[in-house]
């Protein structure tokens, strides 16, 4: 008997039927003497419709206080959930009780709409769980020290779920999602792409920030942090499916030490064309330029990726940098109003038509000769690199978004994710 952890995602919870489904998989767990504690994300589309309508009210702002408005009204589609999903166990005939975050309580900071949890209150749970019941707690909210009710960020379930399971001490924190795993790289791009049966901590963190969007990434560090096995699996599967072939499906959020990892070099491709380059060229190359060009930039609260700057030629360099798509024309206006007049800048030119591909692996520490192998790649198919930058697990390029899709497959080859992999000691 174990203490587990189920989360399910908006299209799990998405019609009656659905939470029937996920009741009656609860069910199956509970049944064969686990201790289950349940984390549920709103309906899907439920959030989106709730942040609608205080749009018609008020369409445009983002003061504090309506940001804490925002956060009691998004946070009611969790509540319904848990609610349903209580009904729901009962009639399968277990006992189950619902909360919301502020009654478990899940405390946490005051930053509205992406507030972080600070301590989970396990006493009540545990009294439940003695008790013999289902415990089902609202993913995405929690409640500040002035008792205010505050969100985690869009996504946010998924960190409730895996820091309720930390503050447990659950034996695993199992994710269900509608896919059924993580995968090497996008299927849709690549359809040899394969589910990996474990990826590390590290690896996953890469994968999420570089924009493989199963899980949301805060919910990996707390993984992470506190050492919590996470599992991501679909609950698409039929729910009477035997508990032991379930239990192992899905890919294992794991630890580089673990022995049953995969022995790839490369883990995995990520990609995404949410980024734009923007180049100063000739600006004079003396000390503080960096500071000069960024500082403004980072003033205005814009989060910079890549920086390139170049060797300098009779006193002057060429400098470039990478921004969110987002803020791509706001960047280029500050720069040619507040930093050319600065830096001298011959000339300020910017690229939104970019991508930026990355390979992902725990392997690179221990292997030399990898991001060579990505350049020579690319080159082979005629794409040209116009920045790249290394950490000791992941190499990023960024490319013309033209040939994104040609450059994730050709990597996918190269590194032999197509394959199956060759051996898999499980
Ligand atoms: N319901 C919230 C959202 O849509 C939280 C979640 O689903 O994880 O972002
Ligand atoms: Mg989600």
């Amino acid at each position: 008997m174990a203490l587990i952890v189920h989360k399910y995602g908006g299209t799990s919870m998405g019609s009656t039927e659905r939470i029937r489904n996920v009741a009656k998989r609860v069910a199956k767990w509970a049944r064969a003497g686990h201790q289950m504690v349940v984390v549920p994300s709103a309906m899907s589309g439920e959030t989106n419709r709730l942040l609608g309508l205080a749009r018609e009210l008020q369409p445009e702002g983002h003061s504090a206080q309506l940001a804490r408005e925002l956060d009691m009204i998004a946070s009611t589609g969790e509540q319904v959930s848990v609610g349903l999903l209580a009904i729901a166990l009962q009639a399968e005939g277990l006992e189950a009780v619902s909360y919301a975050g502020w009654q478990v309580p899940i405390r946490t900071d005051s930053a509205y709409t992406k507030a972080r949890i600070e301590s989970i209150d396990d006493i009540r749970v545990r009294a439940d769980l003695a008790a013999g019941k289902v415990v089902v707690i609202t993913g995405f909210q929690g409640i500040d020290g002035e008792g205010h009710i505050t969100t985690l960020g869009r996504g946010g379930s998924d960190t409730s779920a895996v820091a309720v399971a930390a503050a447990m001490k659950a034996a695993e924190c199992l994710i269900y999602t509608d896919v059924d795993g993580v995968y090497t790289t996008d299927p849709r791009v690549v359809p040899e792409a394969r589910r990996l049966q474990a990826i590390s901590f590290e690896e996953m963190l890469e994968m999420a920030s570089l924009g493989s969007k199963v899980l949301q990434i805060r919910s990996v560090e707390f993984a992470g942090k506190y050492r919590v096995p996470l599992r991501v699996l679909s609950s698409f599967t039929p729910w009477d499916i035997p508990l032991a072939e379930e239990a192992v499906s899905g890919t294992l959020i794991t630890f580089e030490e673990d022995e049953n990892m995969e022995q790839a070099i490369v883990s995995g491709i990520a990609f995404n064309r949410d980024e734009a380059k923007i180049s100063l060229l000739g600006v004079a190359d003396k000390p503080g330029i960096a500071y000069q060009i960024l500082g403004p930039v980072a003033d205005a609260n814009i989060d910079v990726d890549m920086i390139i700057q170049n060797v300098a030629h009779d006193g002057r360099t060429d400098f470039s940098f990478t921004v969110h798509r987002n803020d791509y024309a706001r960047t280029l206006e500050l720069l040619k109003s507040a930093v050319q007049p600065l830096t001298h800048a011959a000339q300020i030119t910017g690229d939104a038509k970019i991508c930026k591909v990355s390979i992902v692996g725990i392997g690179m520490r221990s292997h030399v000769g990898v991001a060579s192998r990505m350049f020579r790649t690319l080159s082979e198919e005629g794409i040209n690199i116009q920045m790249i930058s290394t950490s000791e697990i992941k190499t990023s390029v960024v490319i013309d978004e033209k040939y994104m899709e040609l450059a994730v497959r050709a990597l996918h080859k190269a590194f032999g994710l197509d394959a199956p992999p060759a051996a898999t000691a499980a």
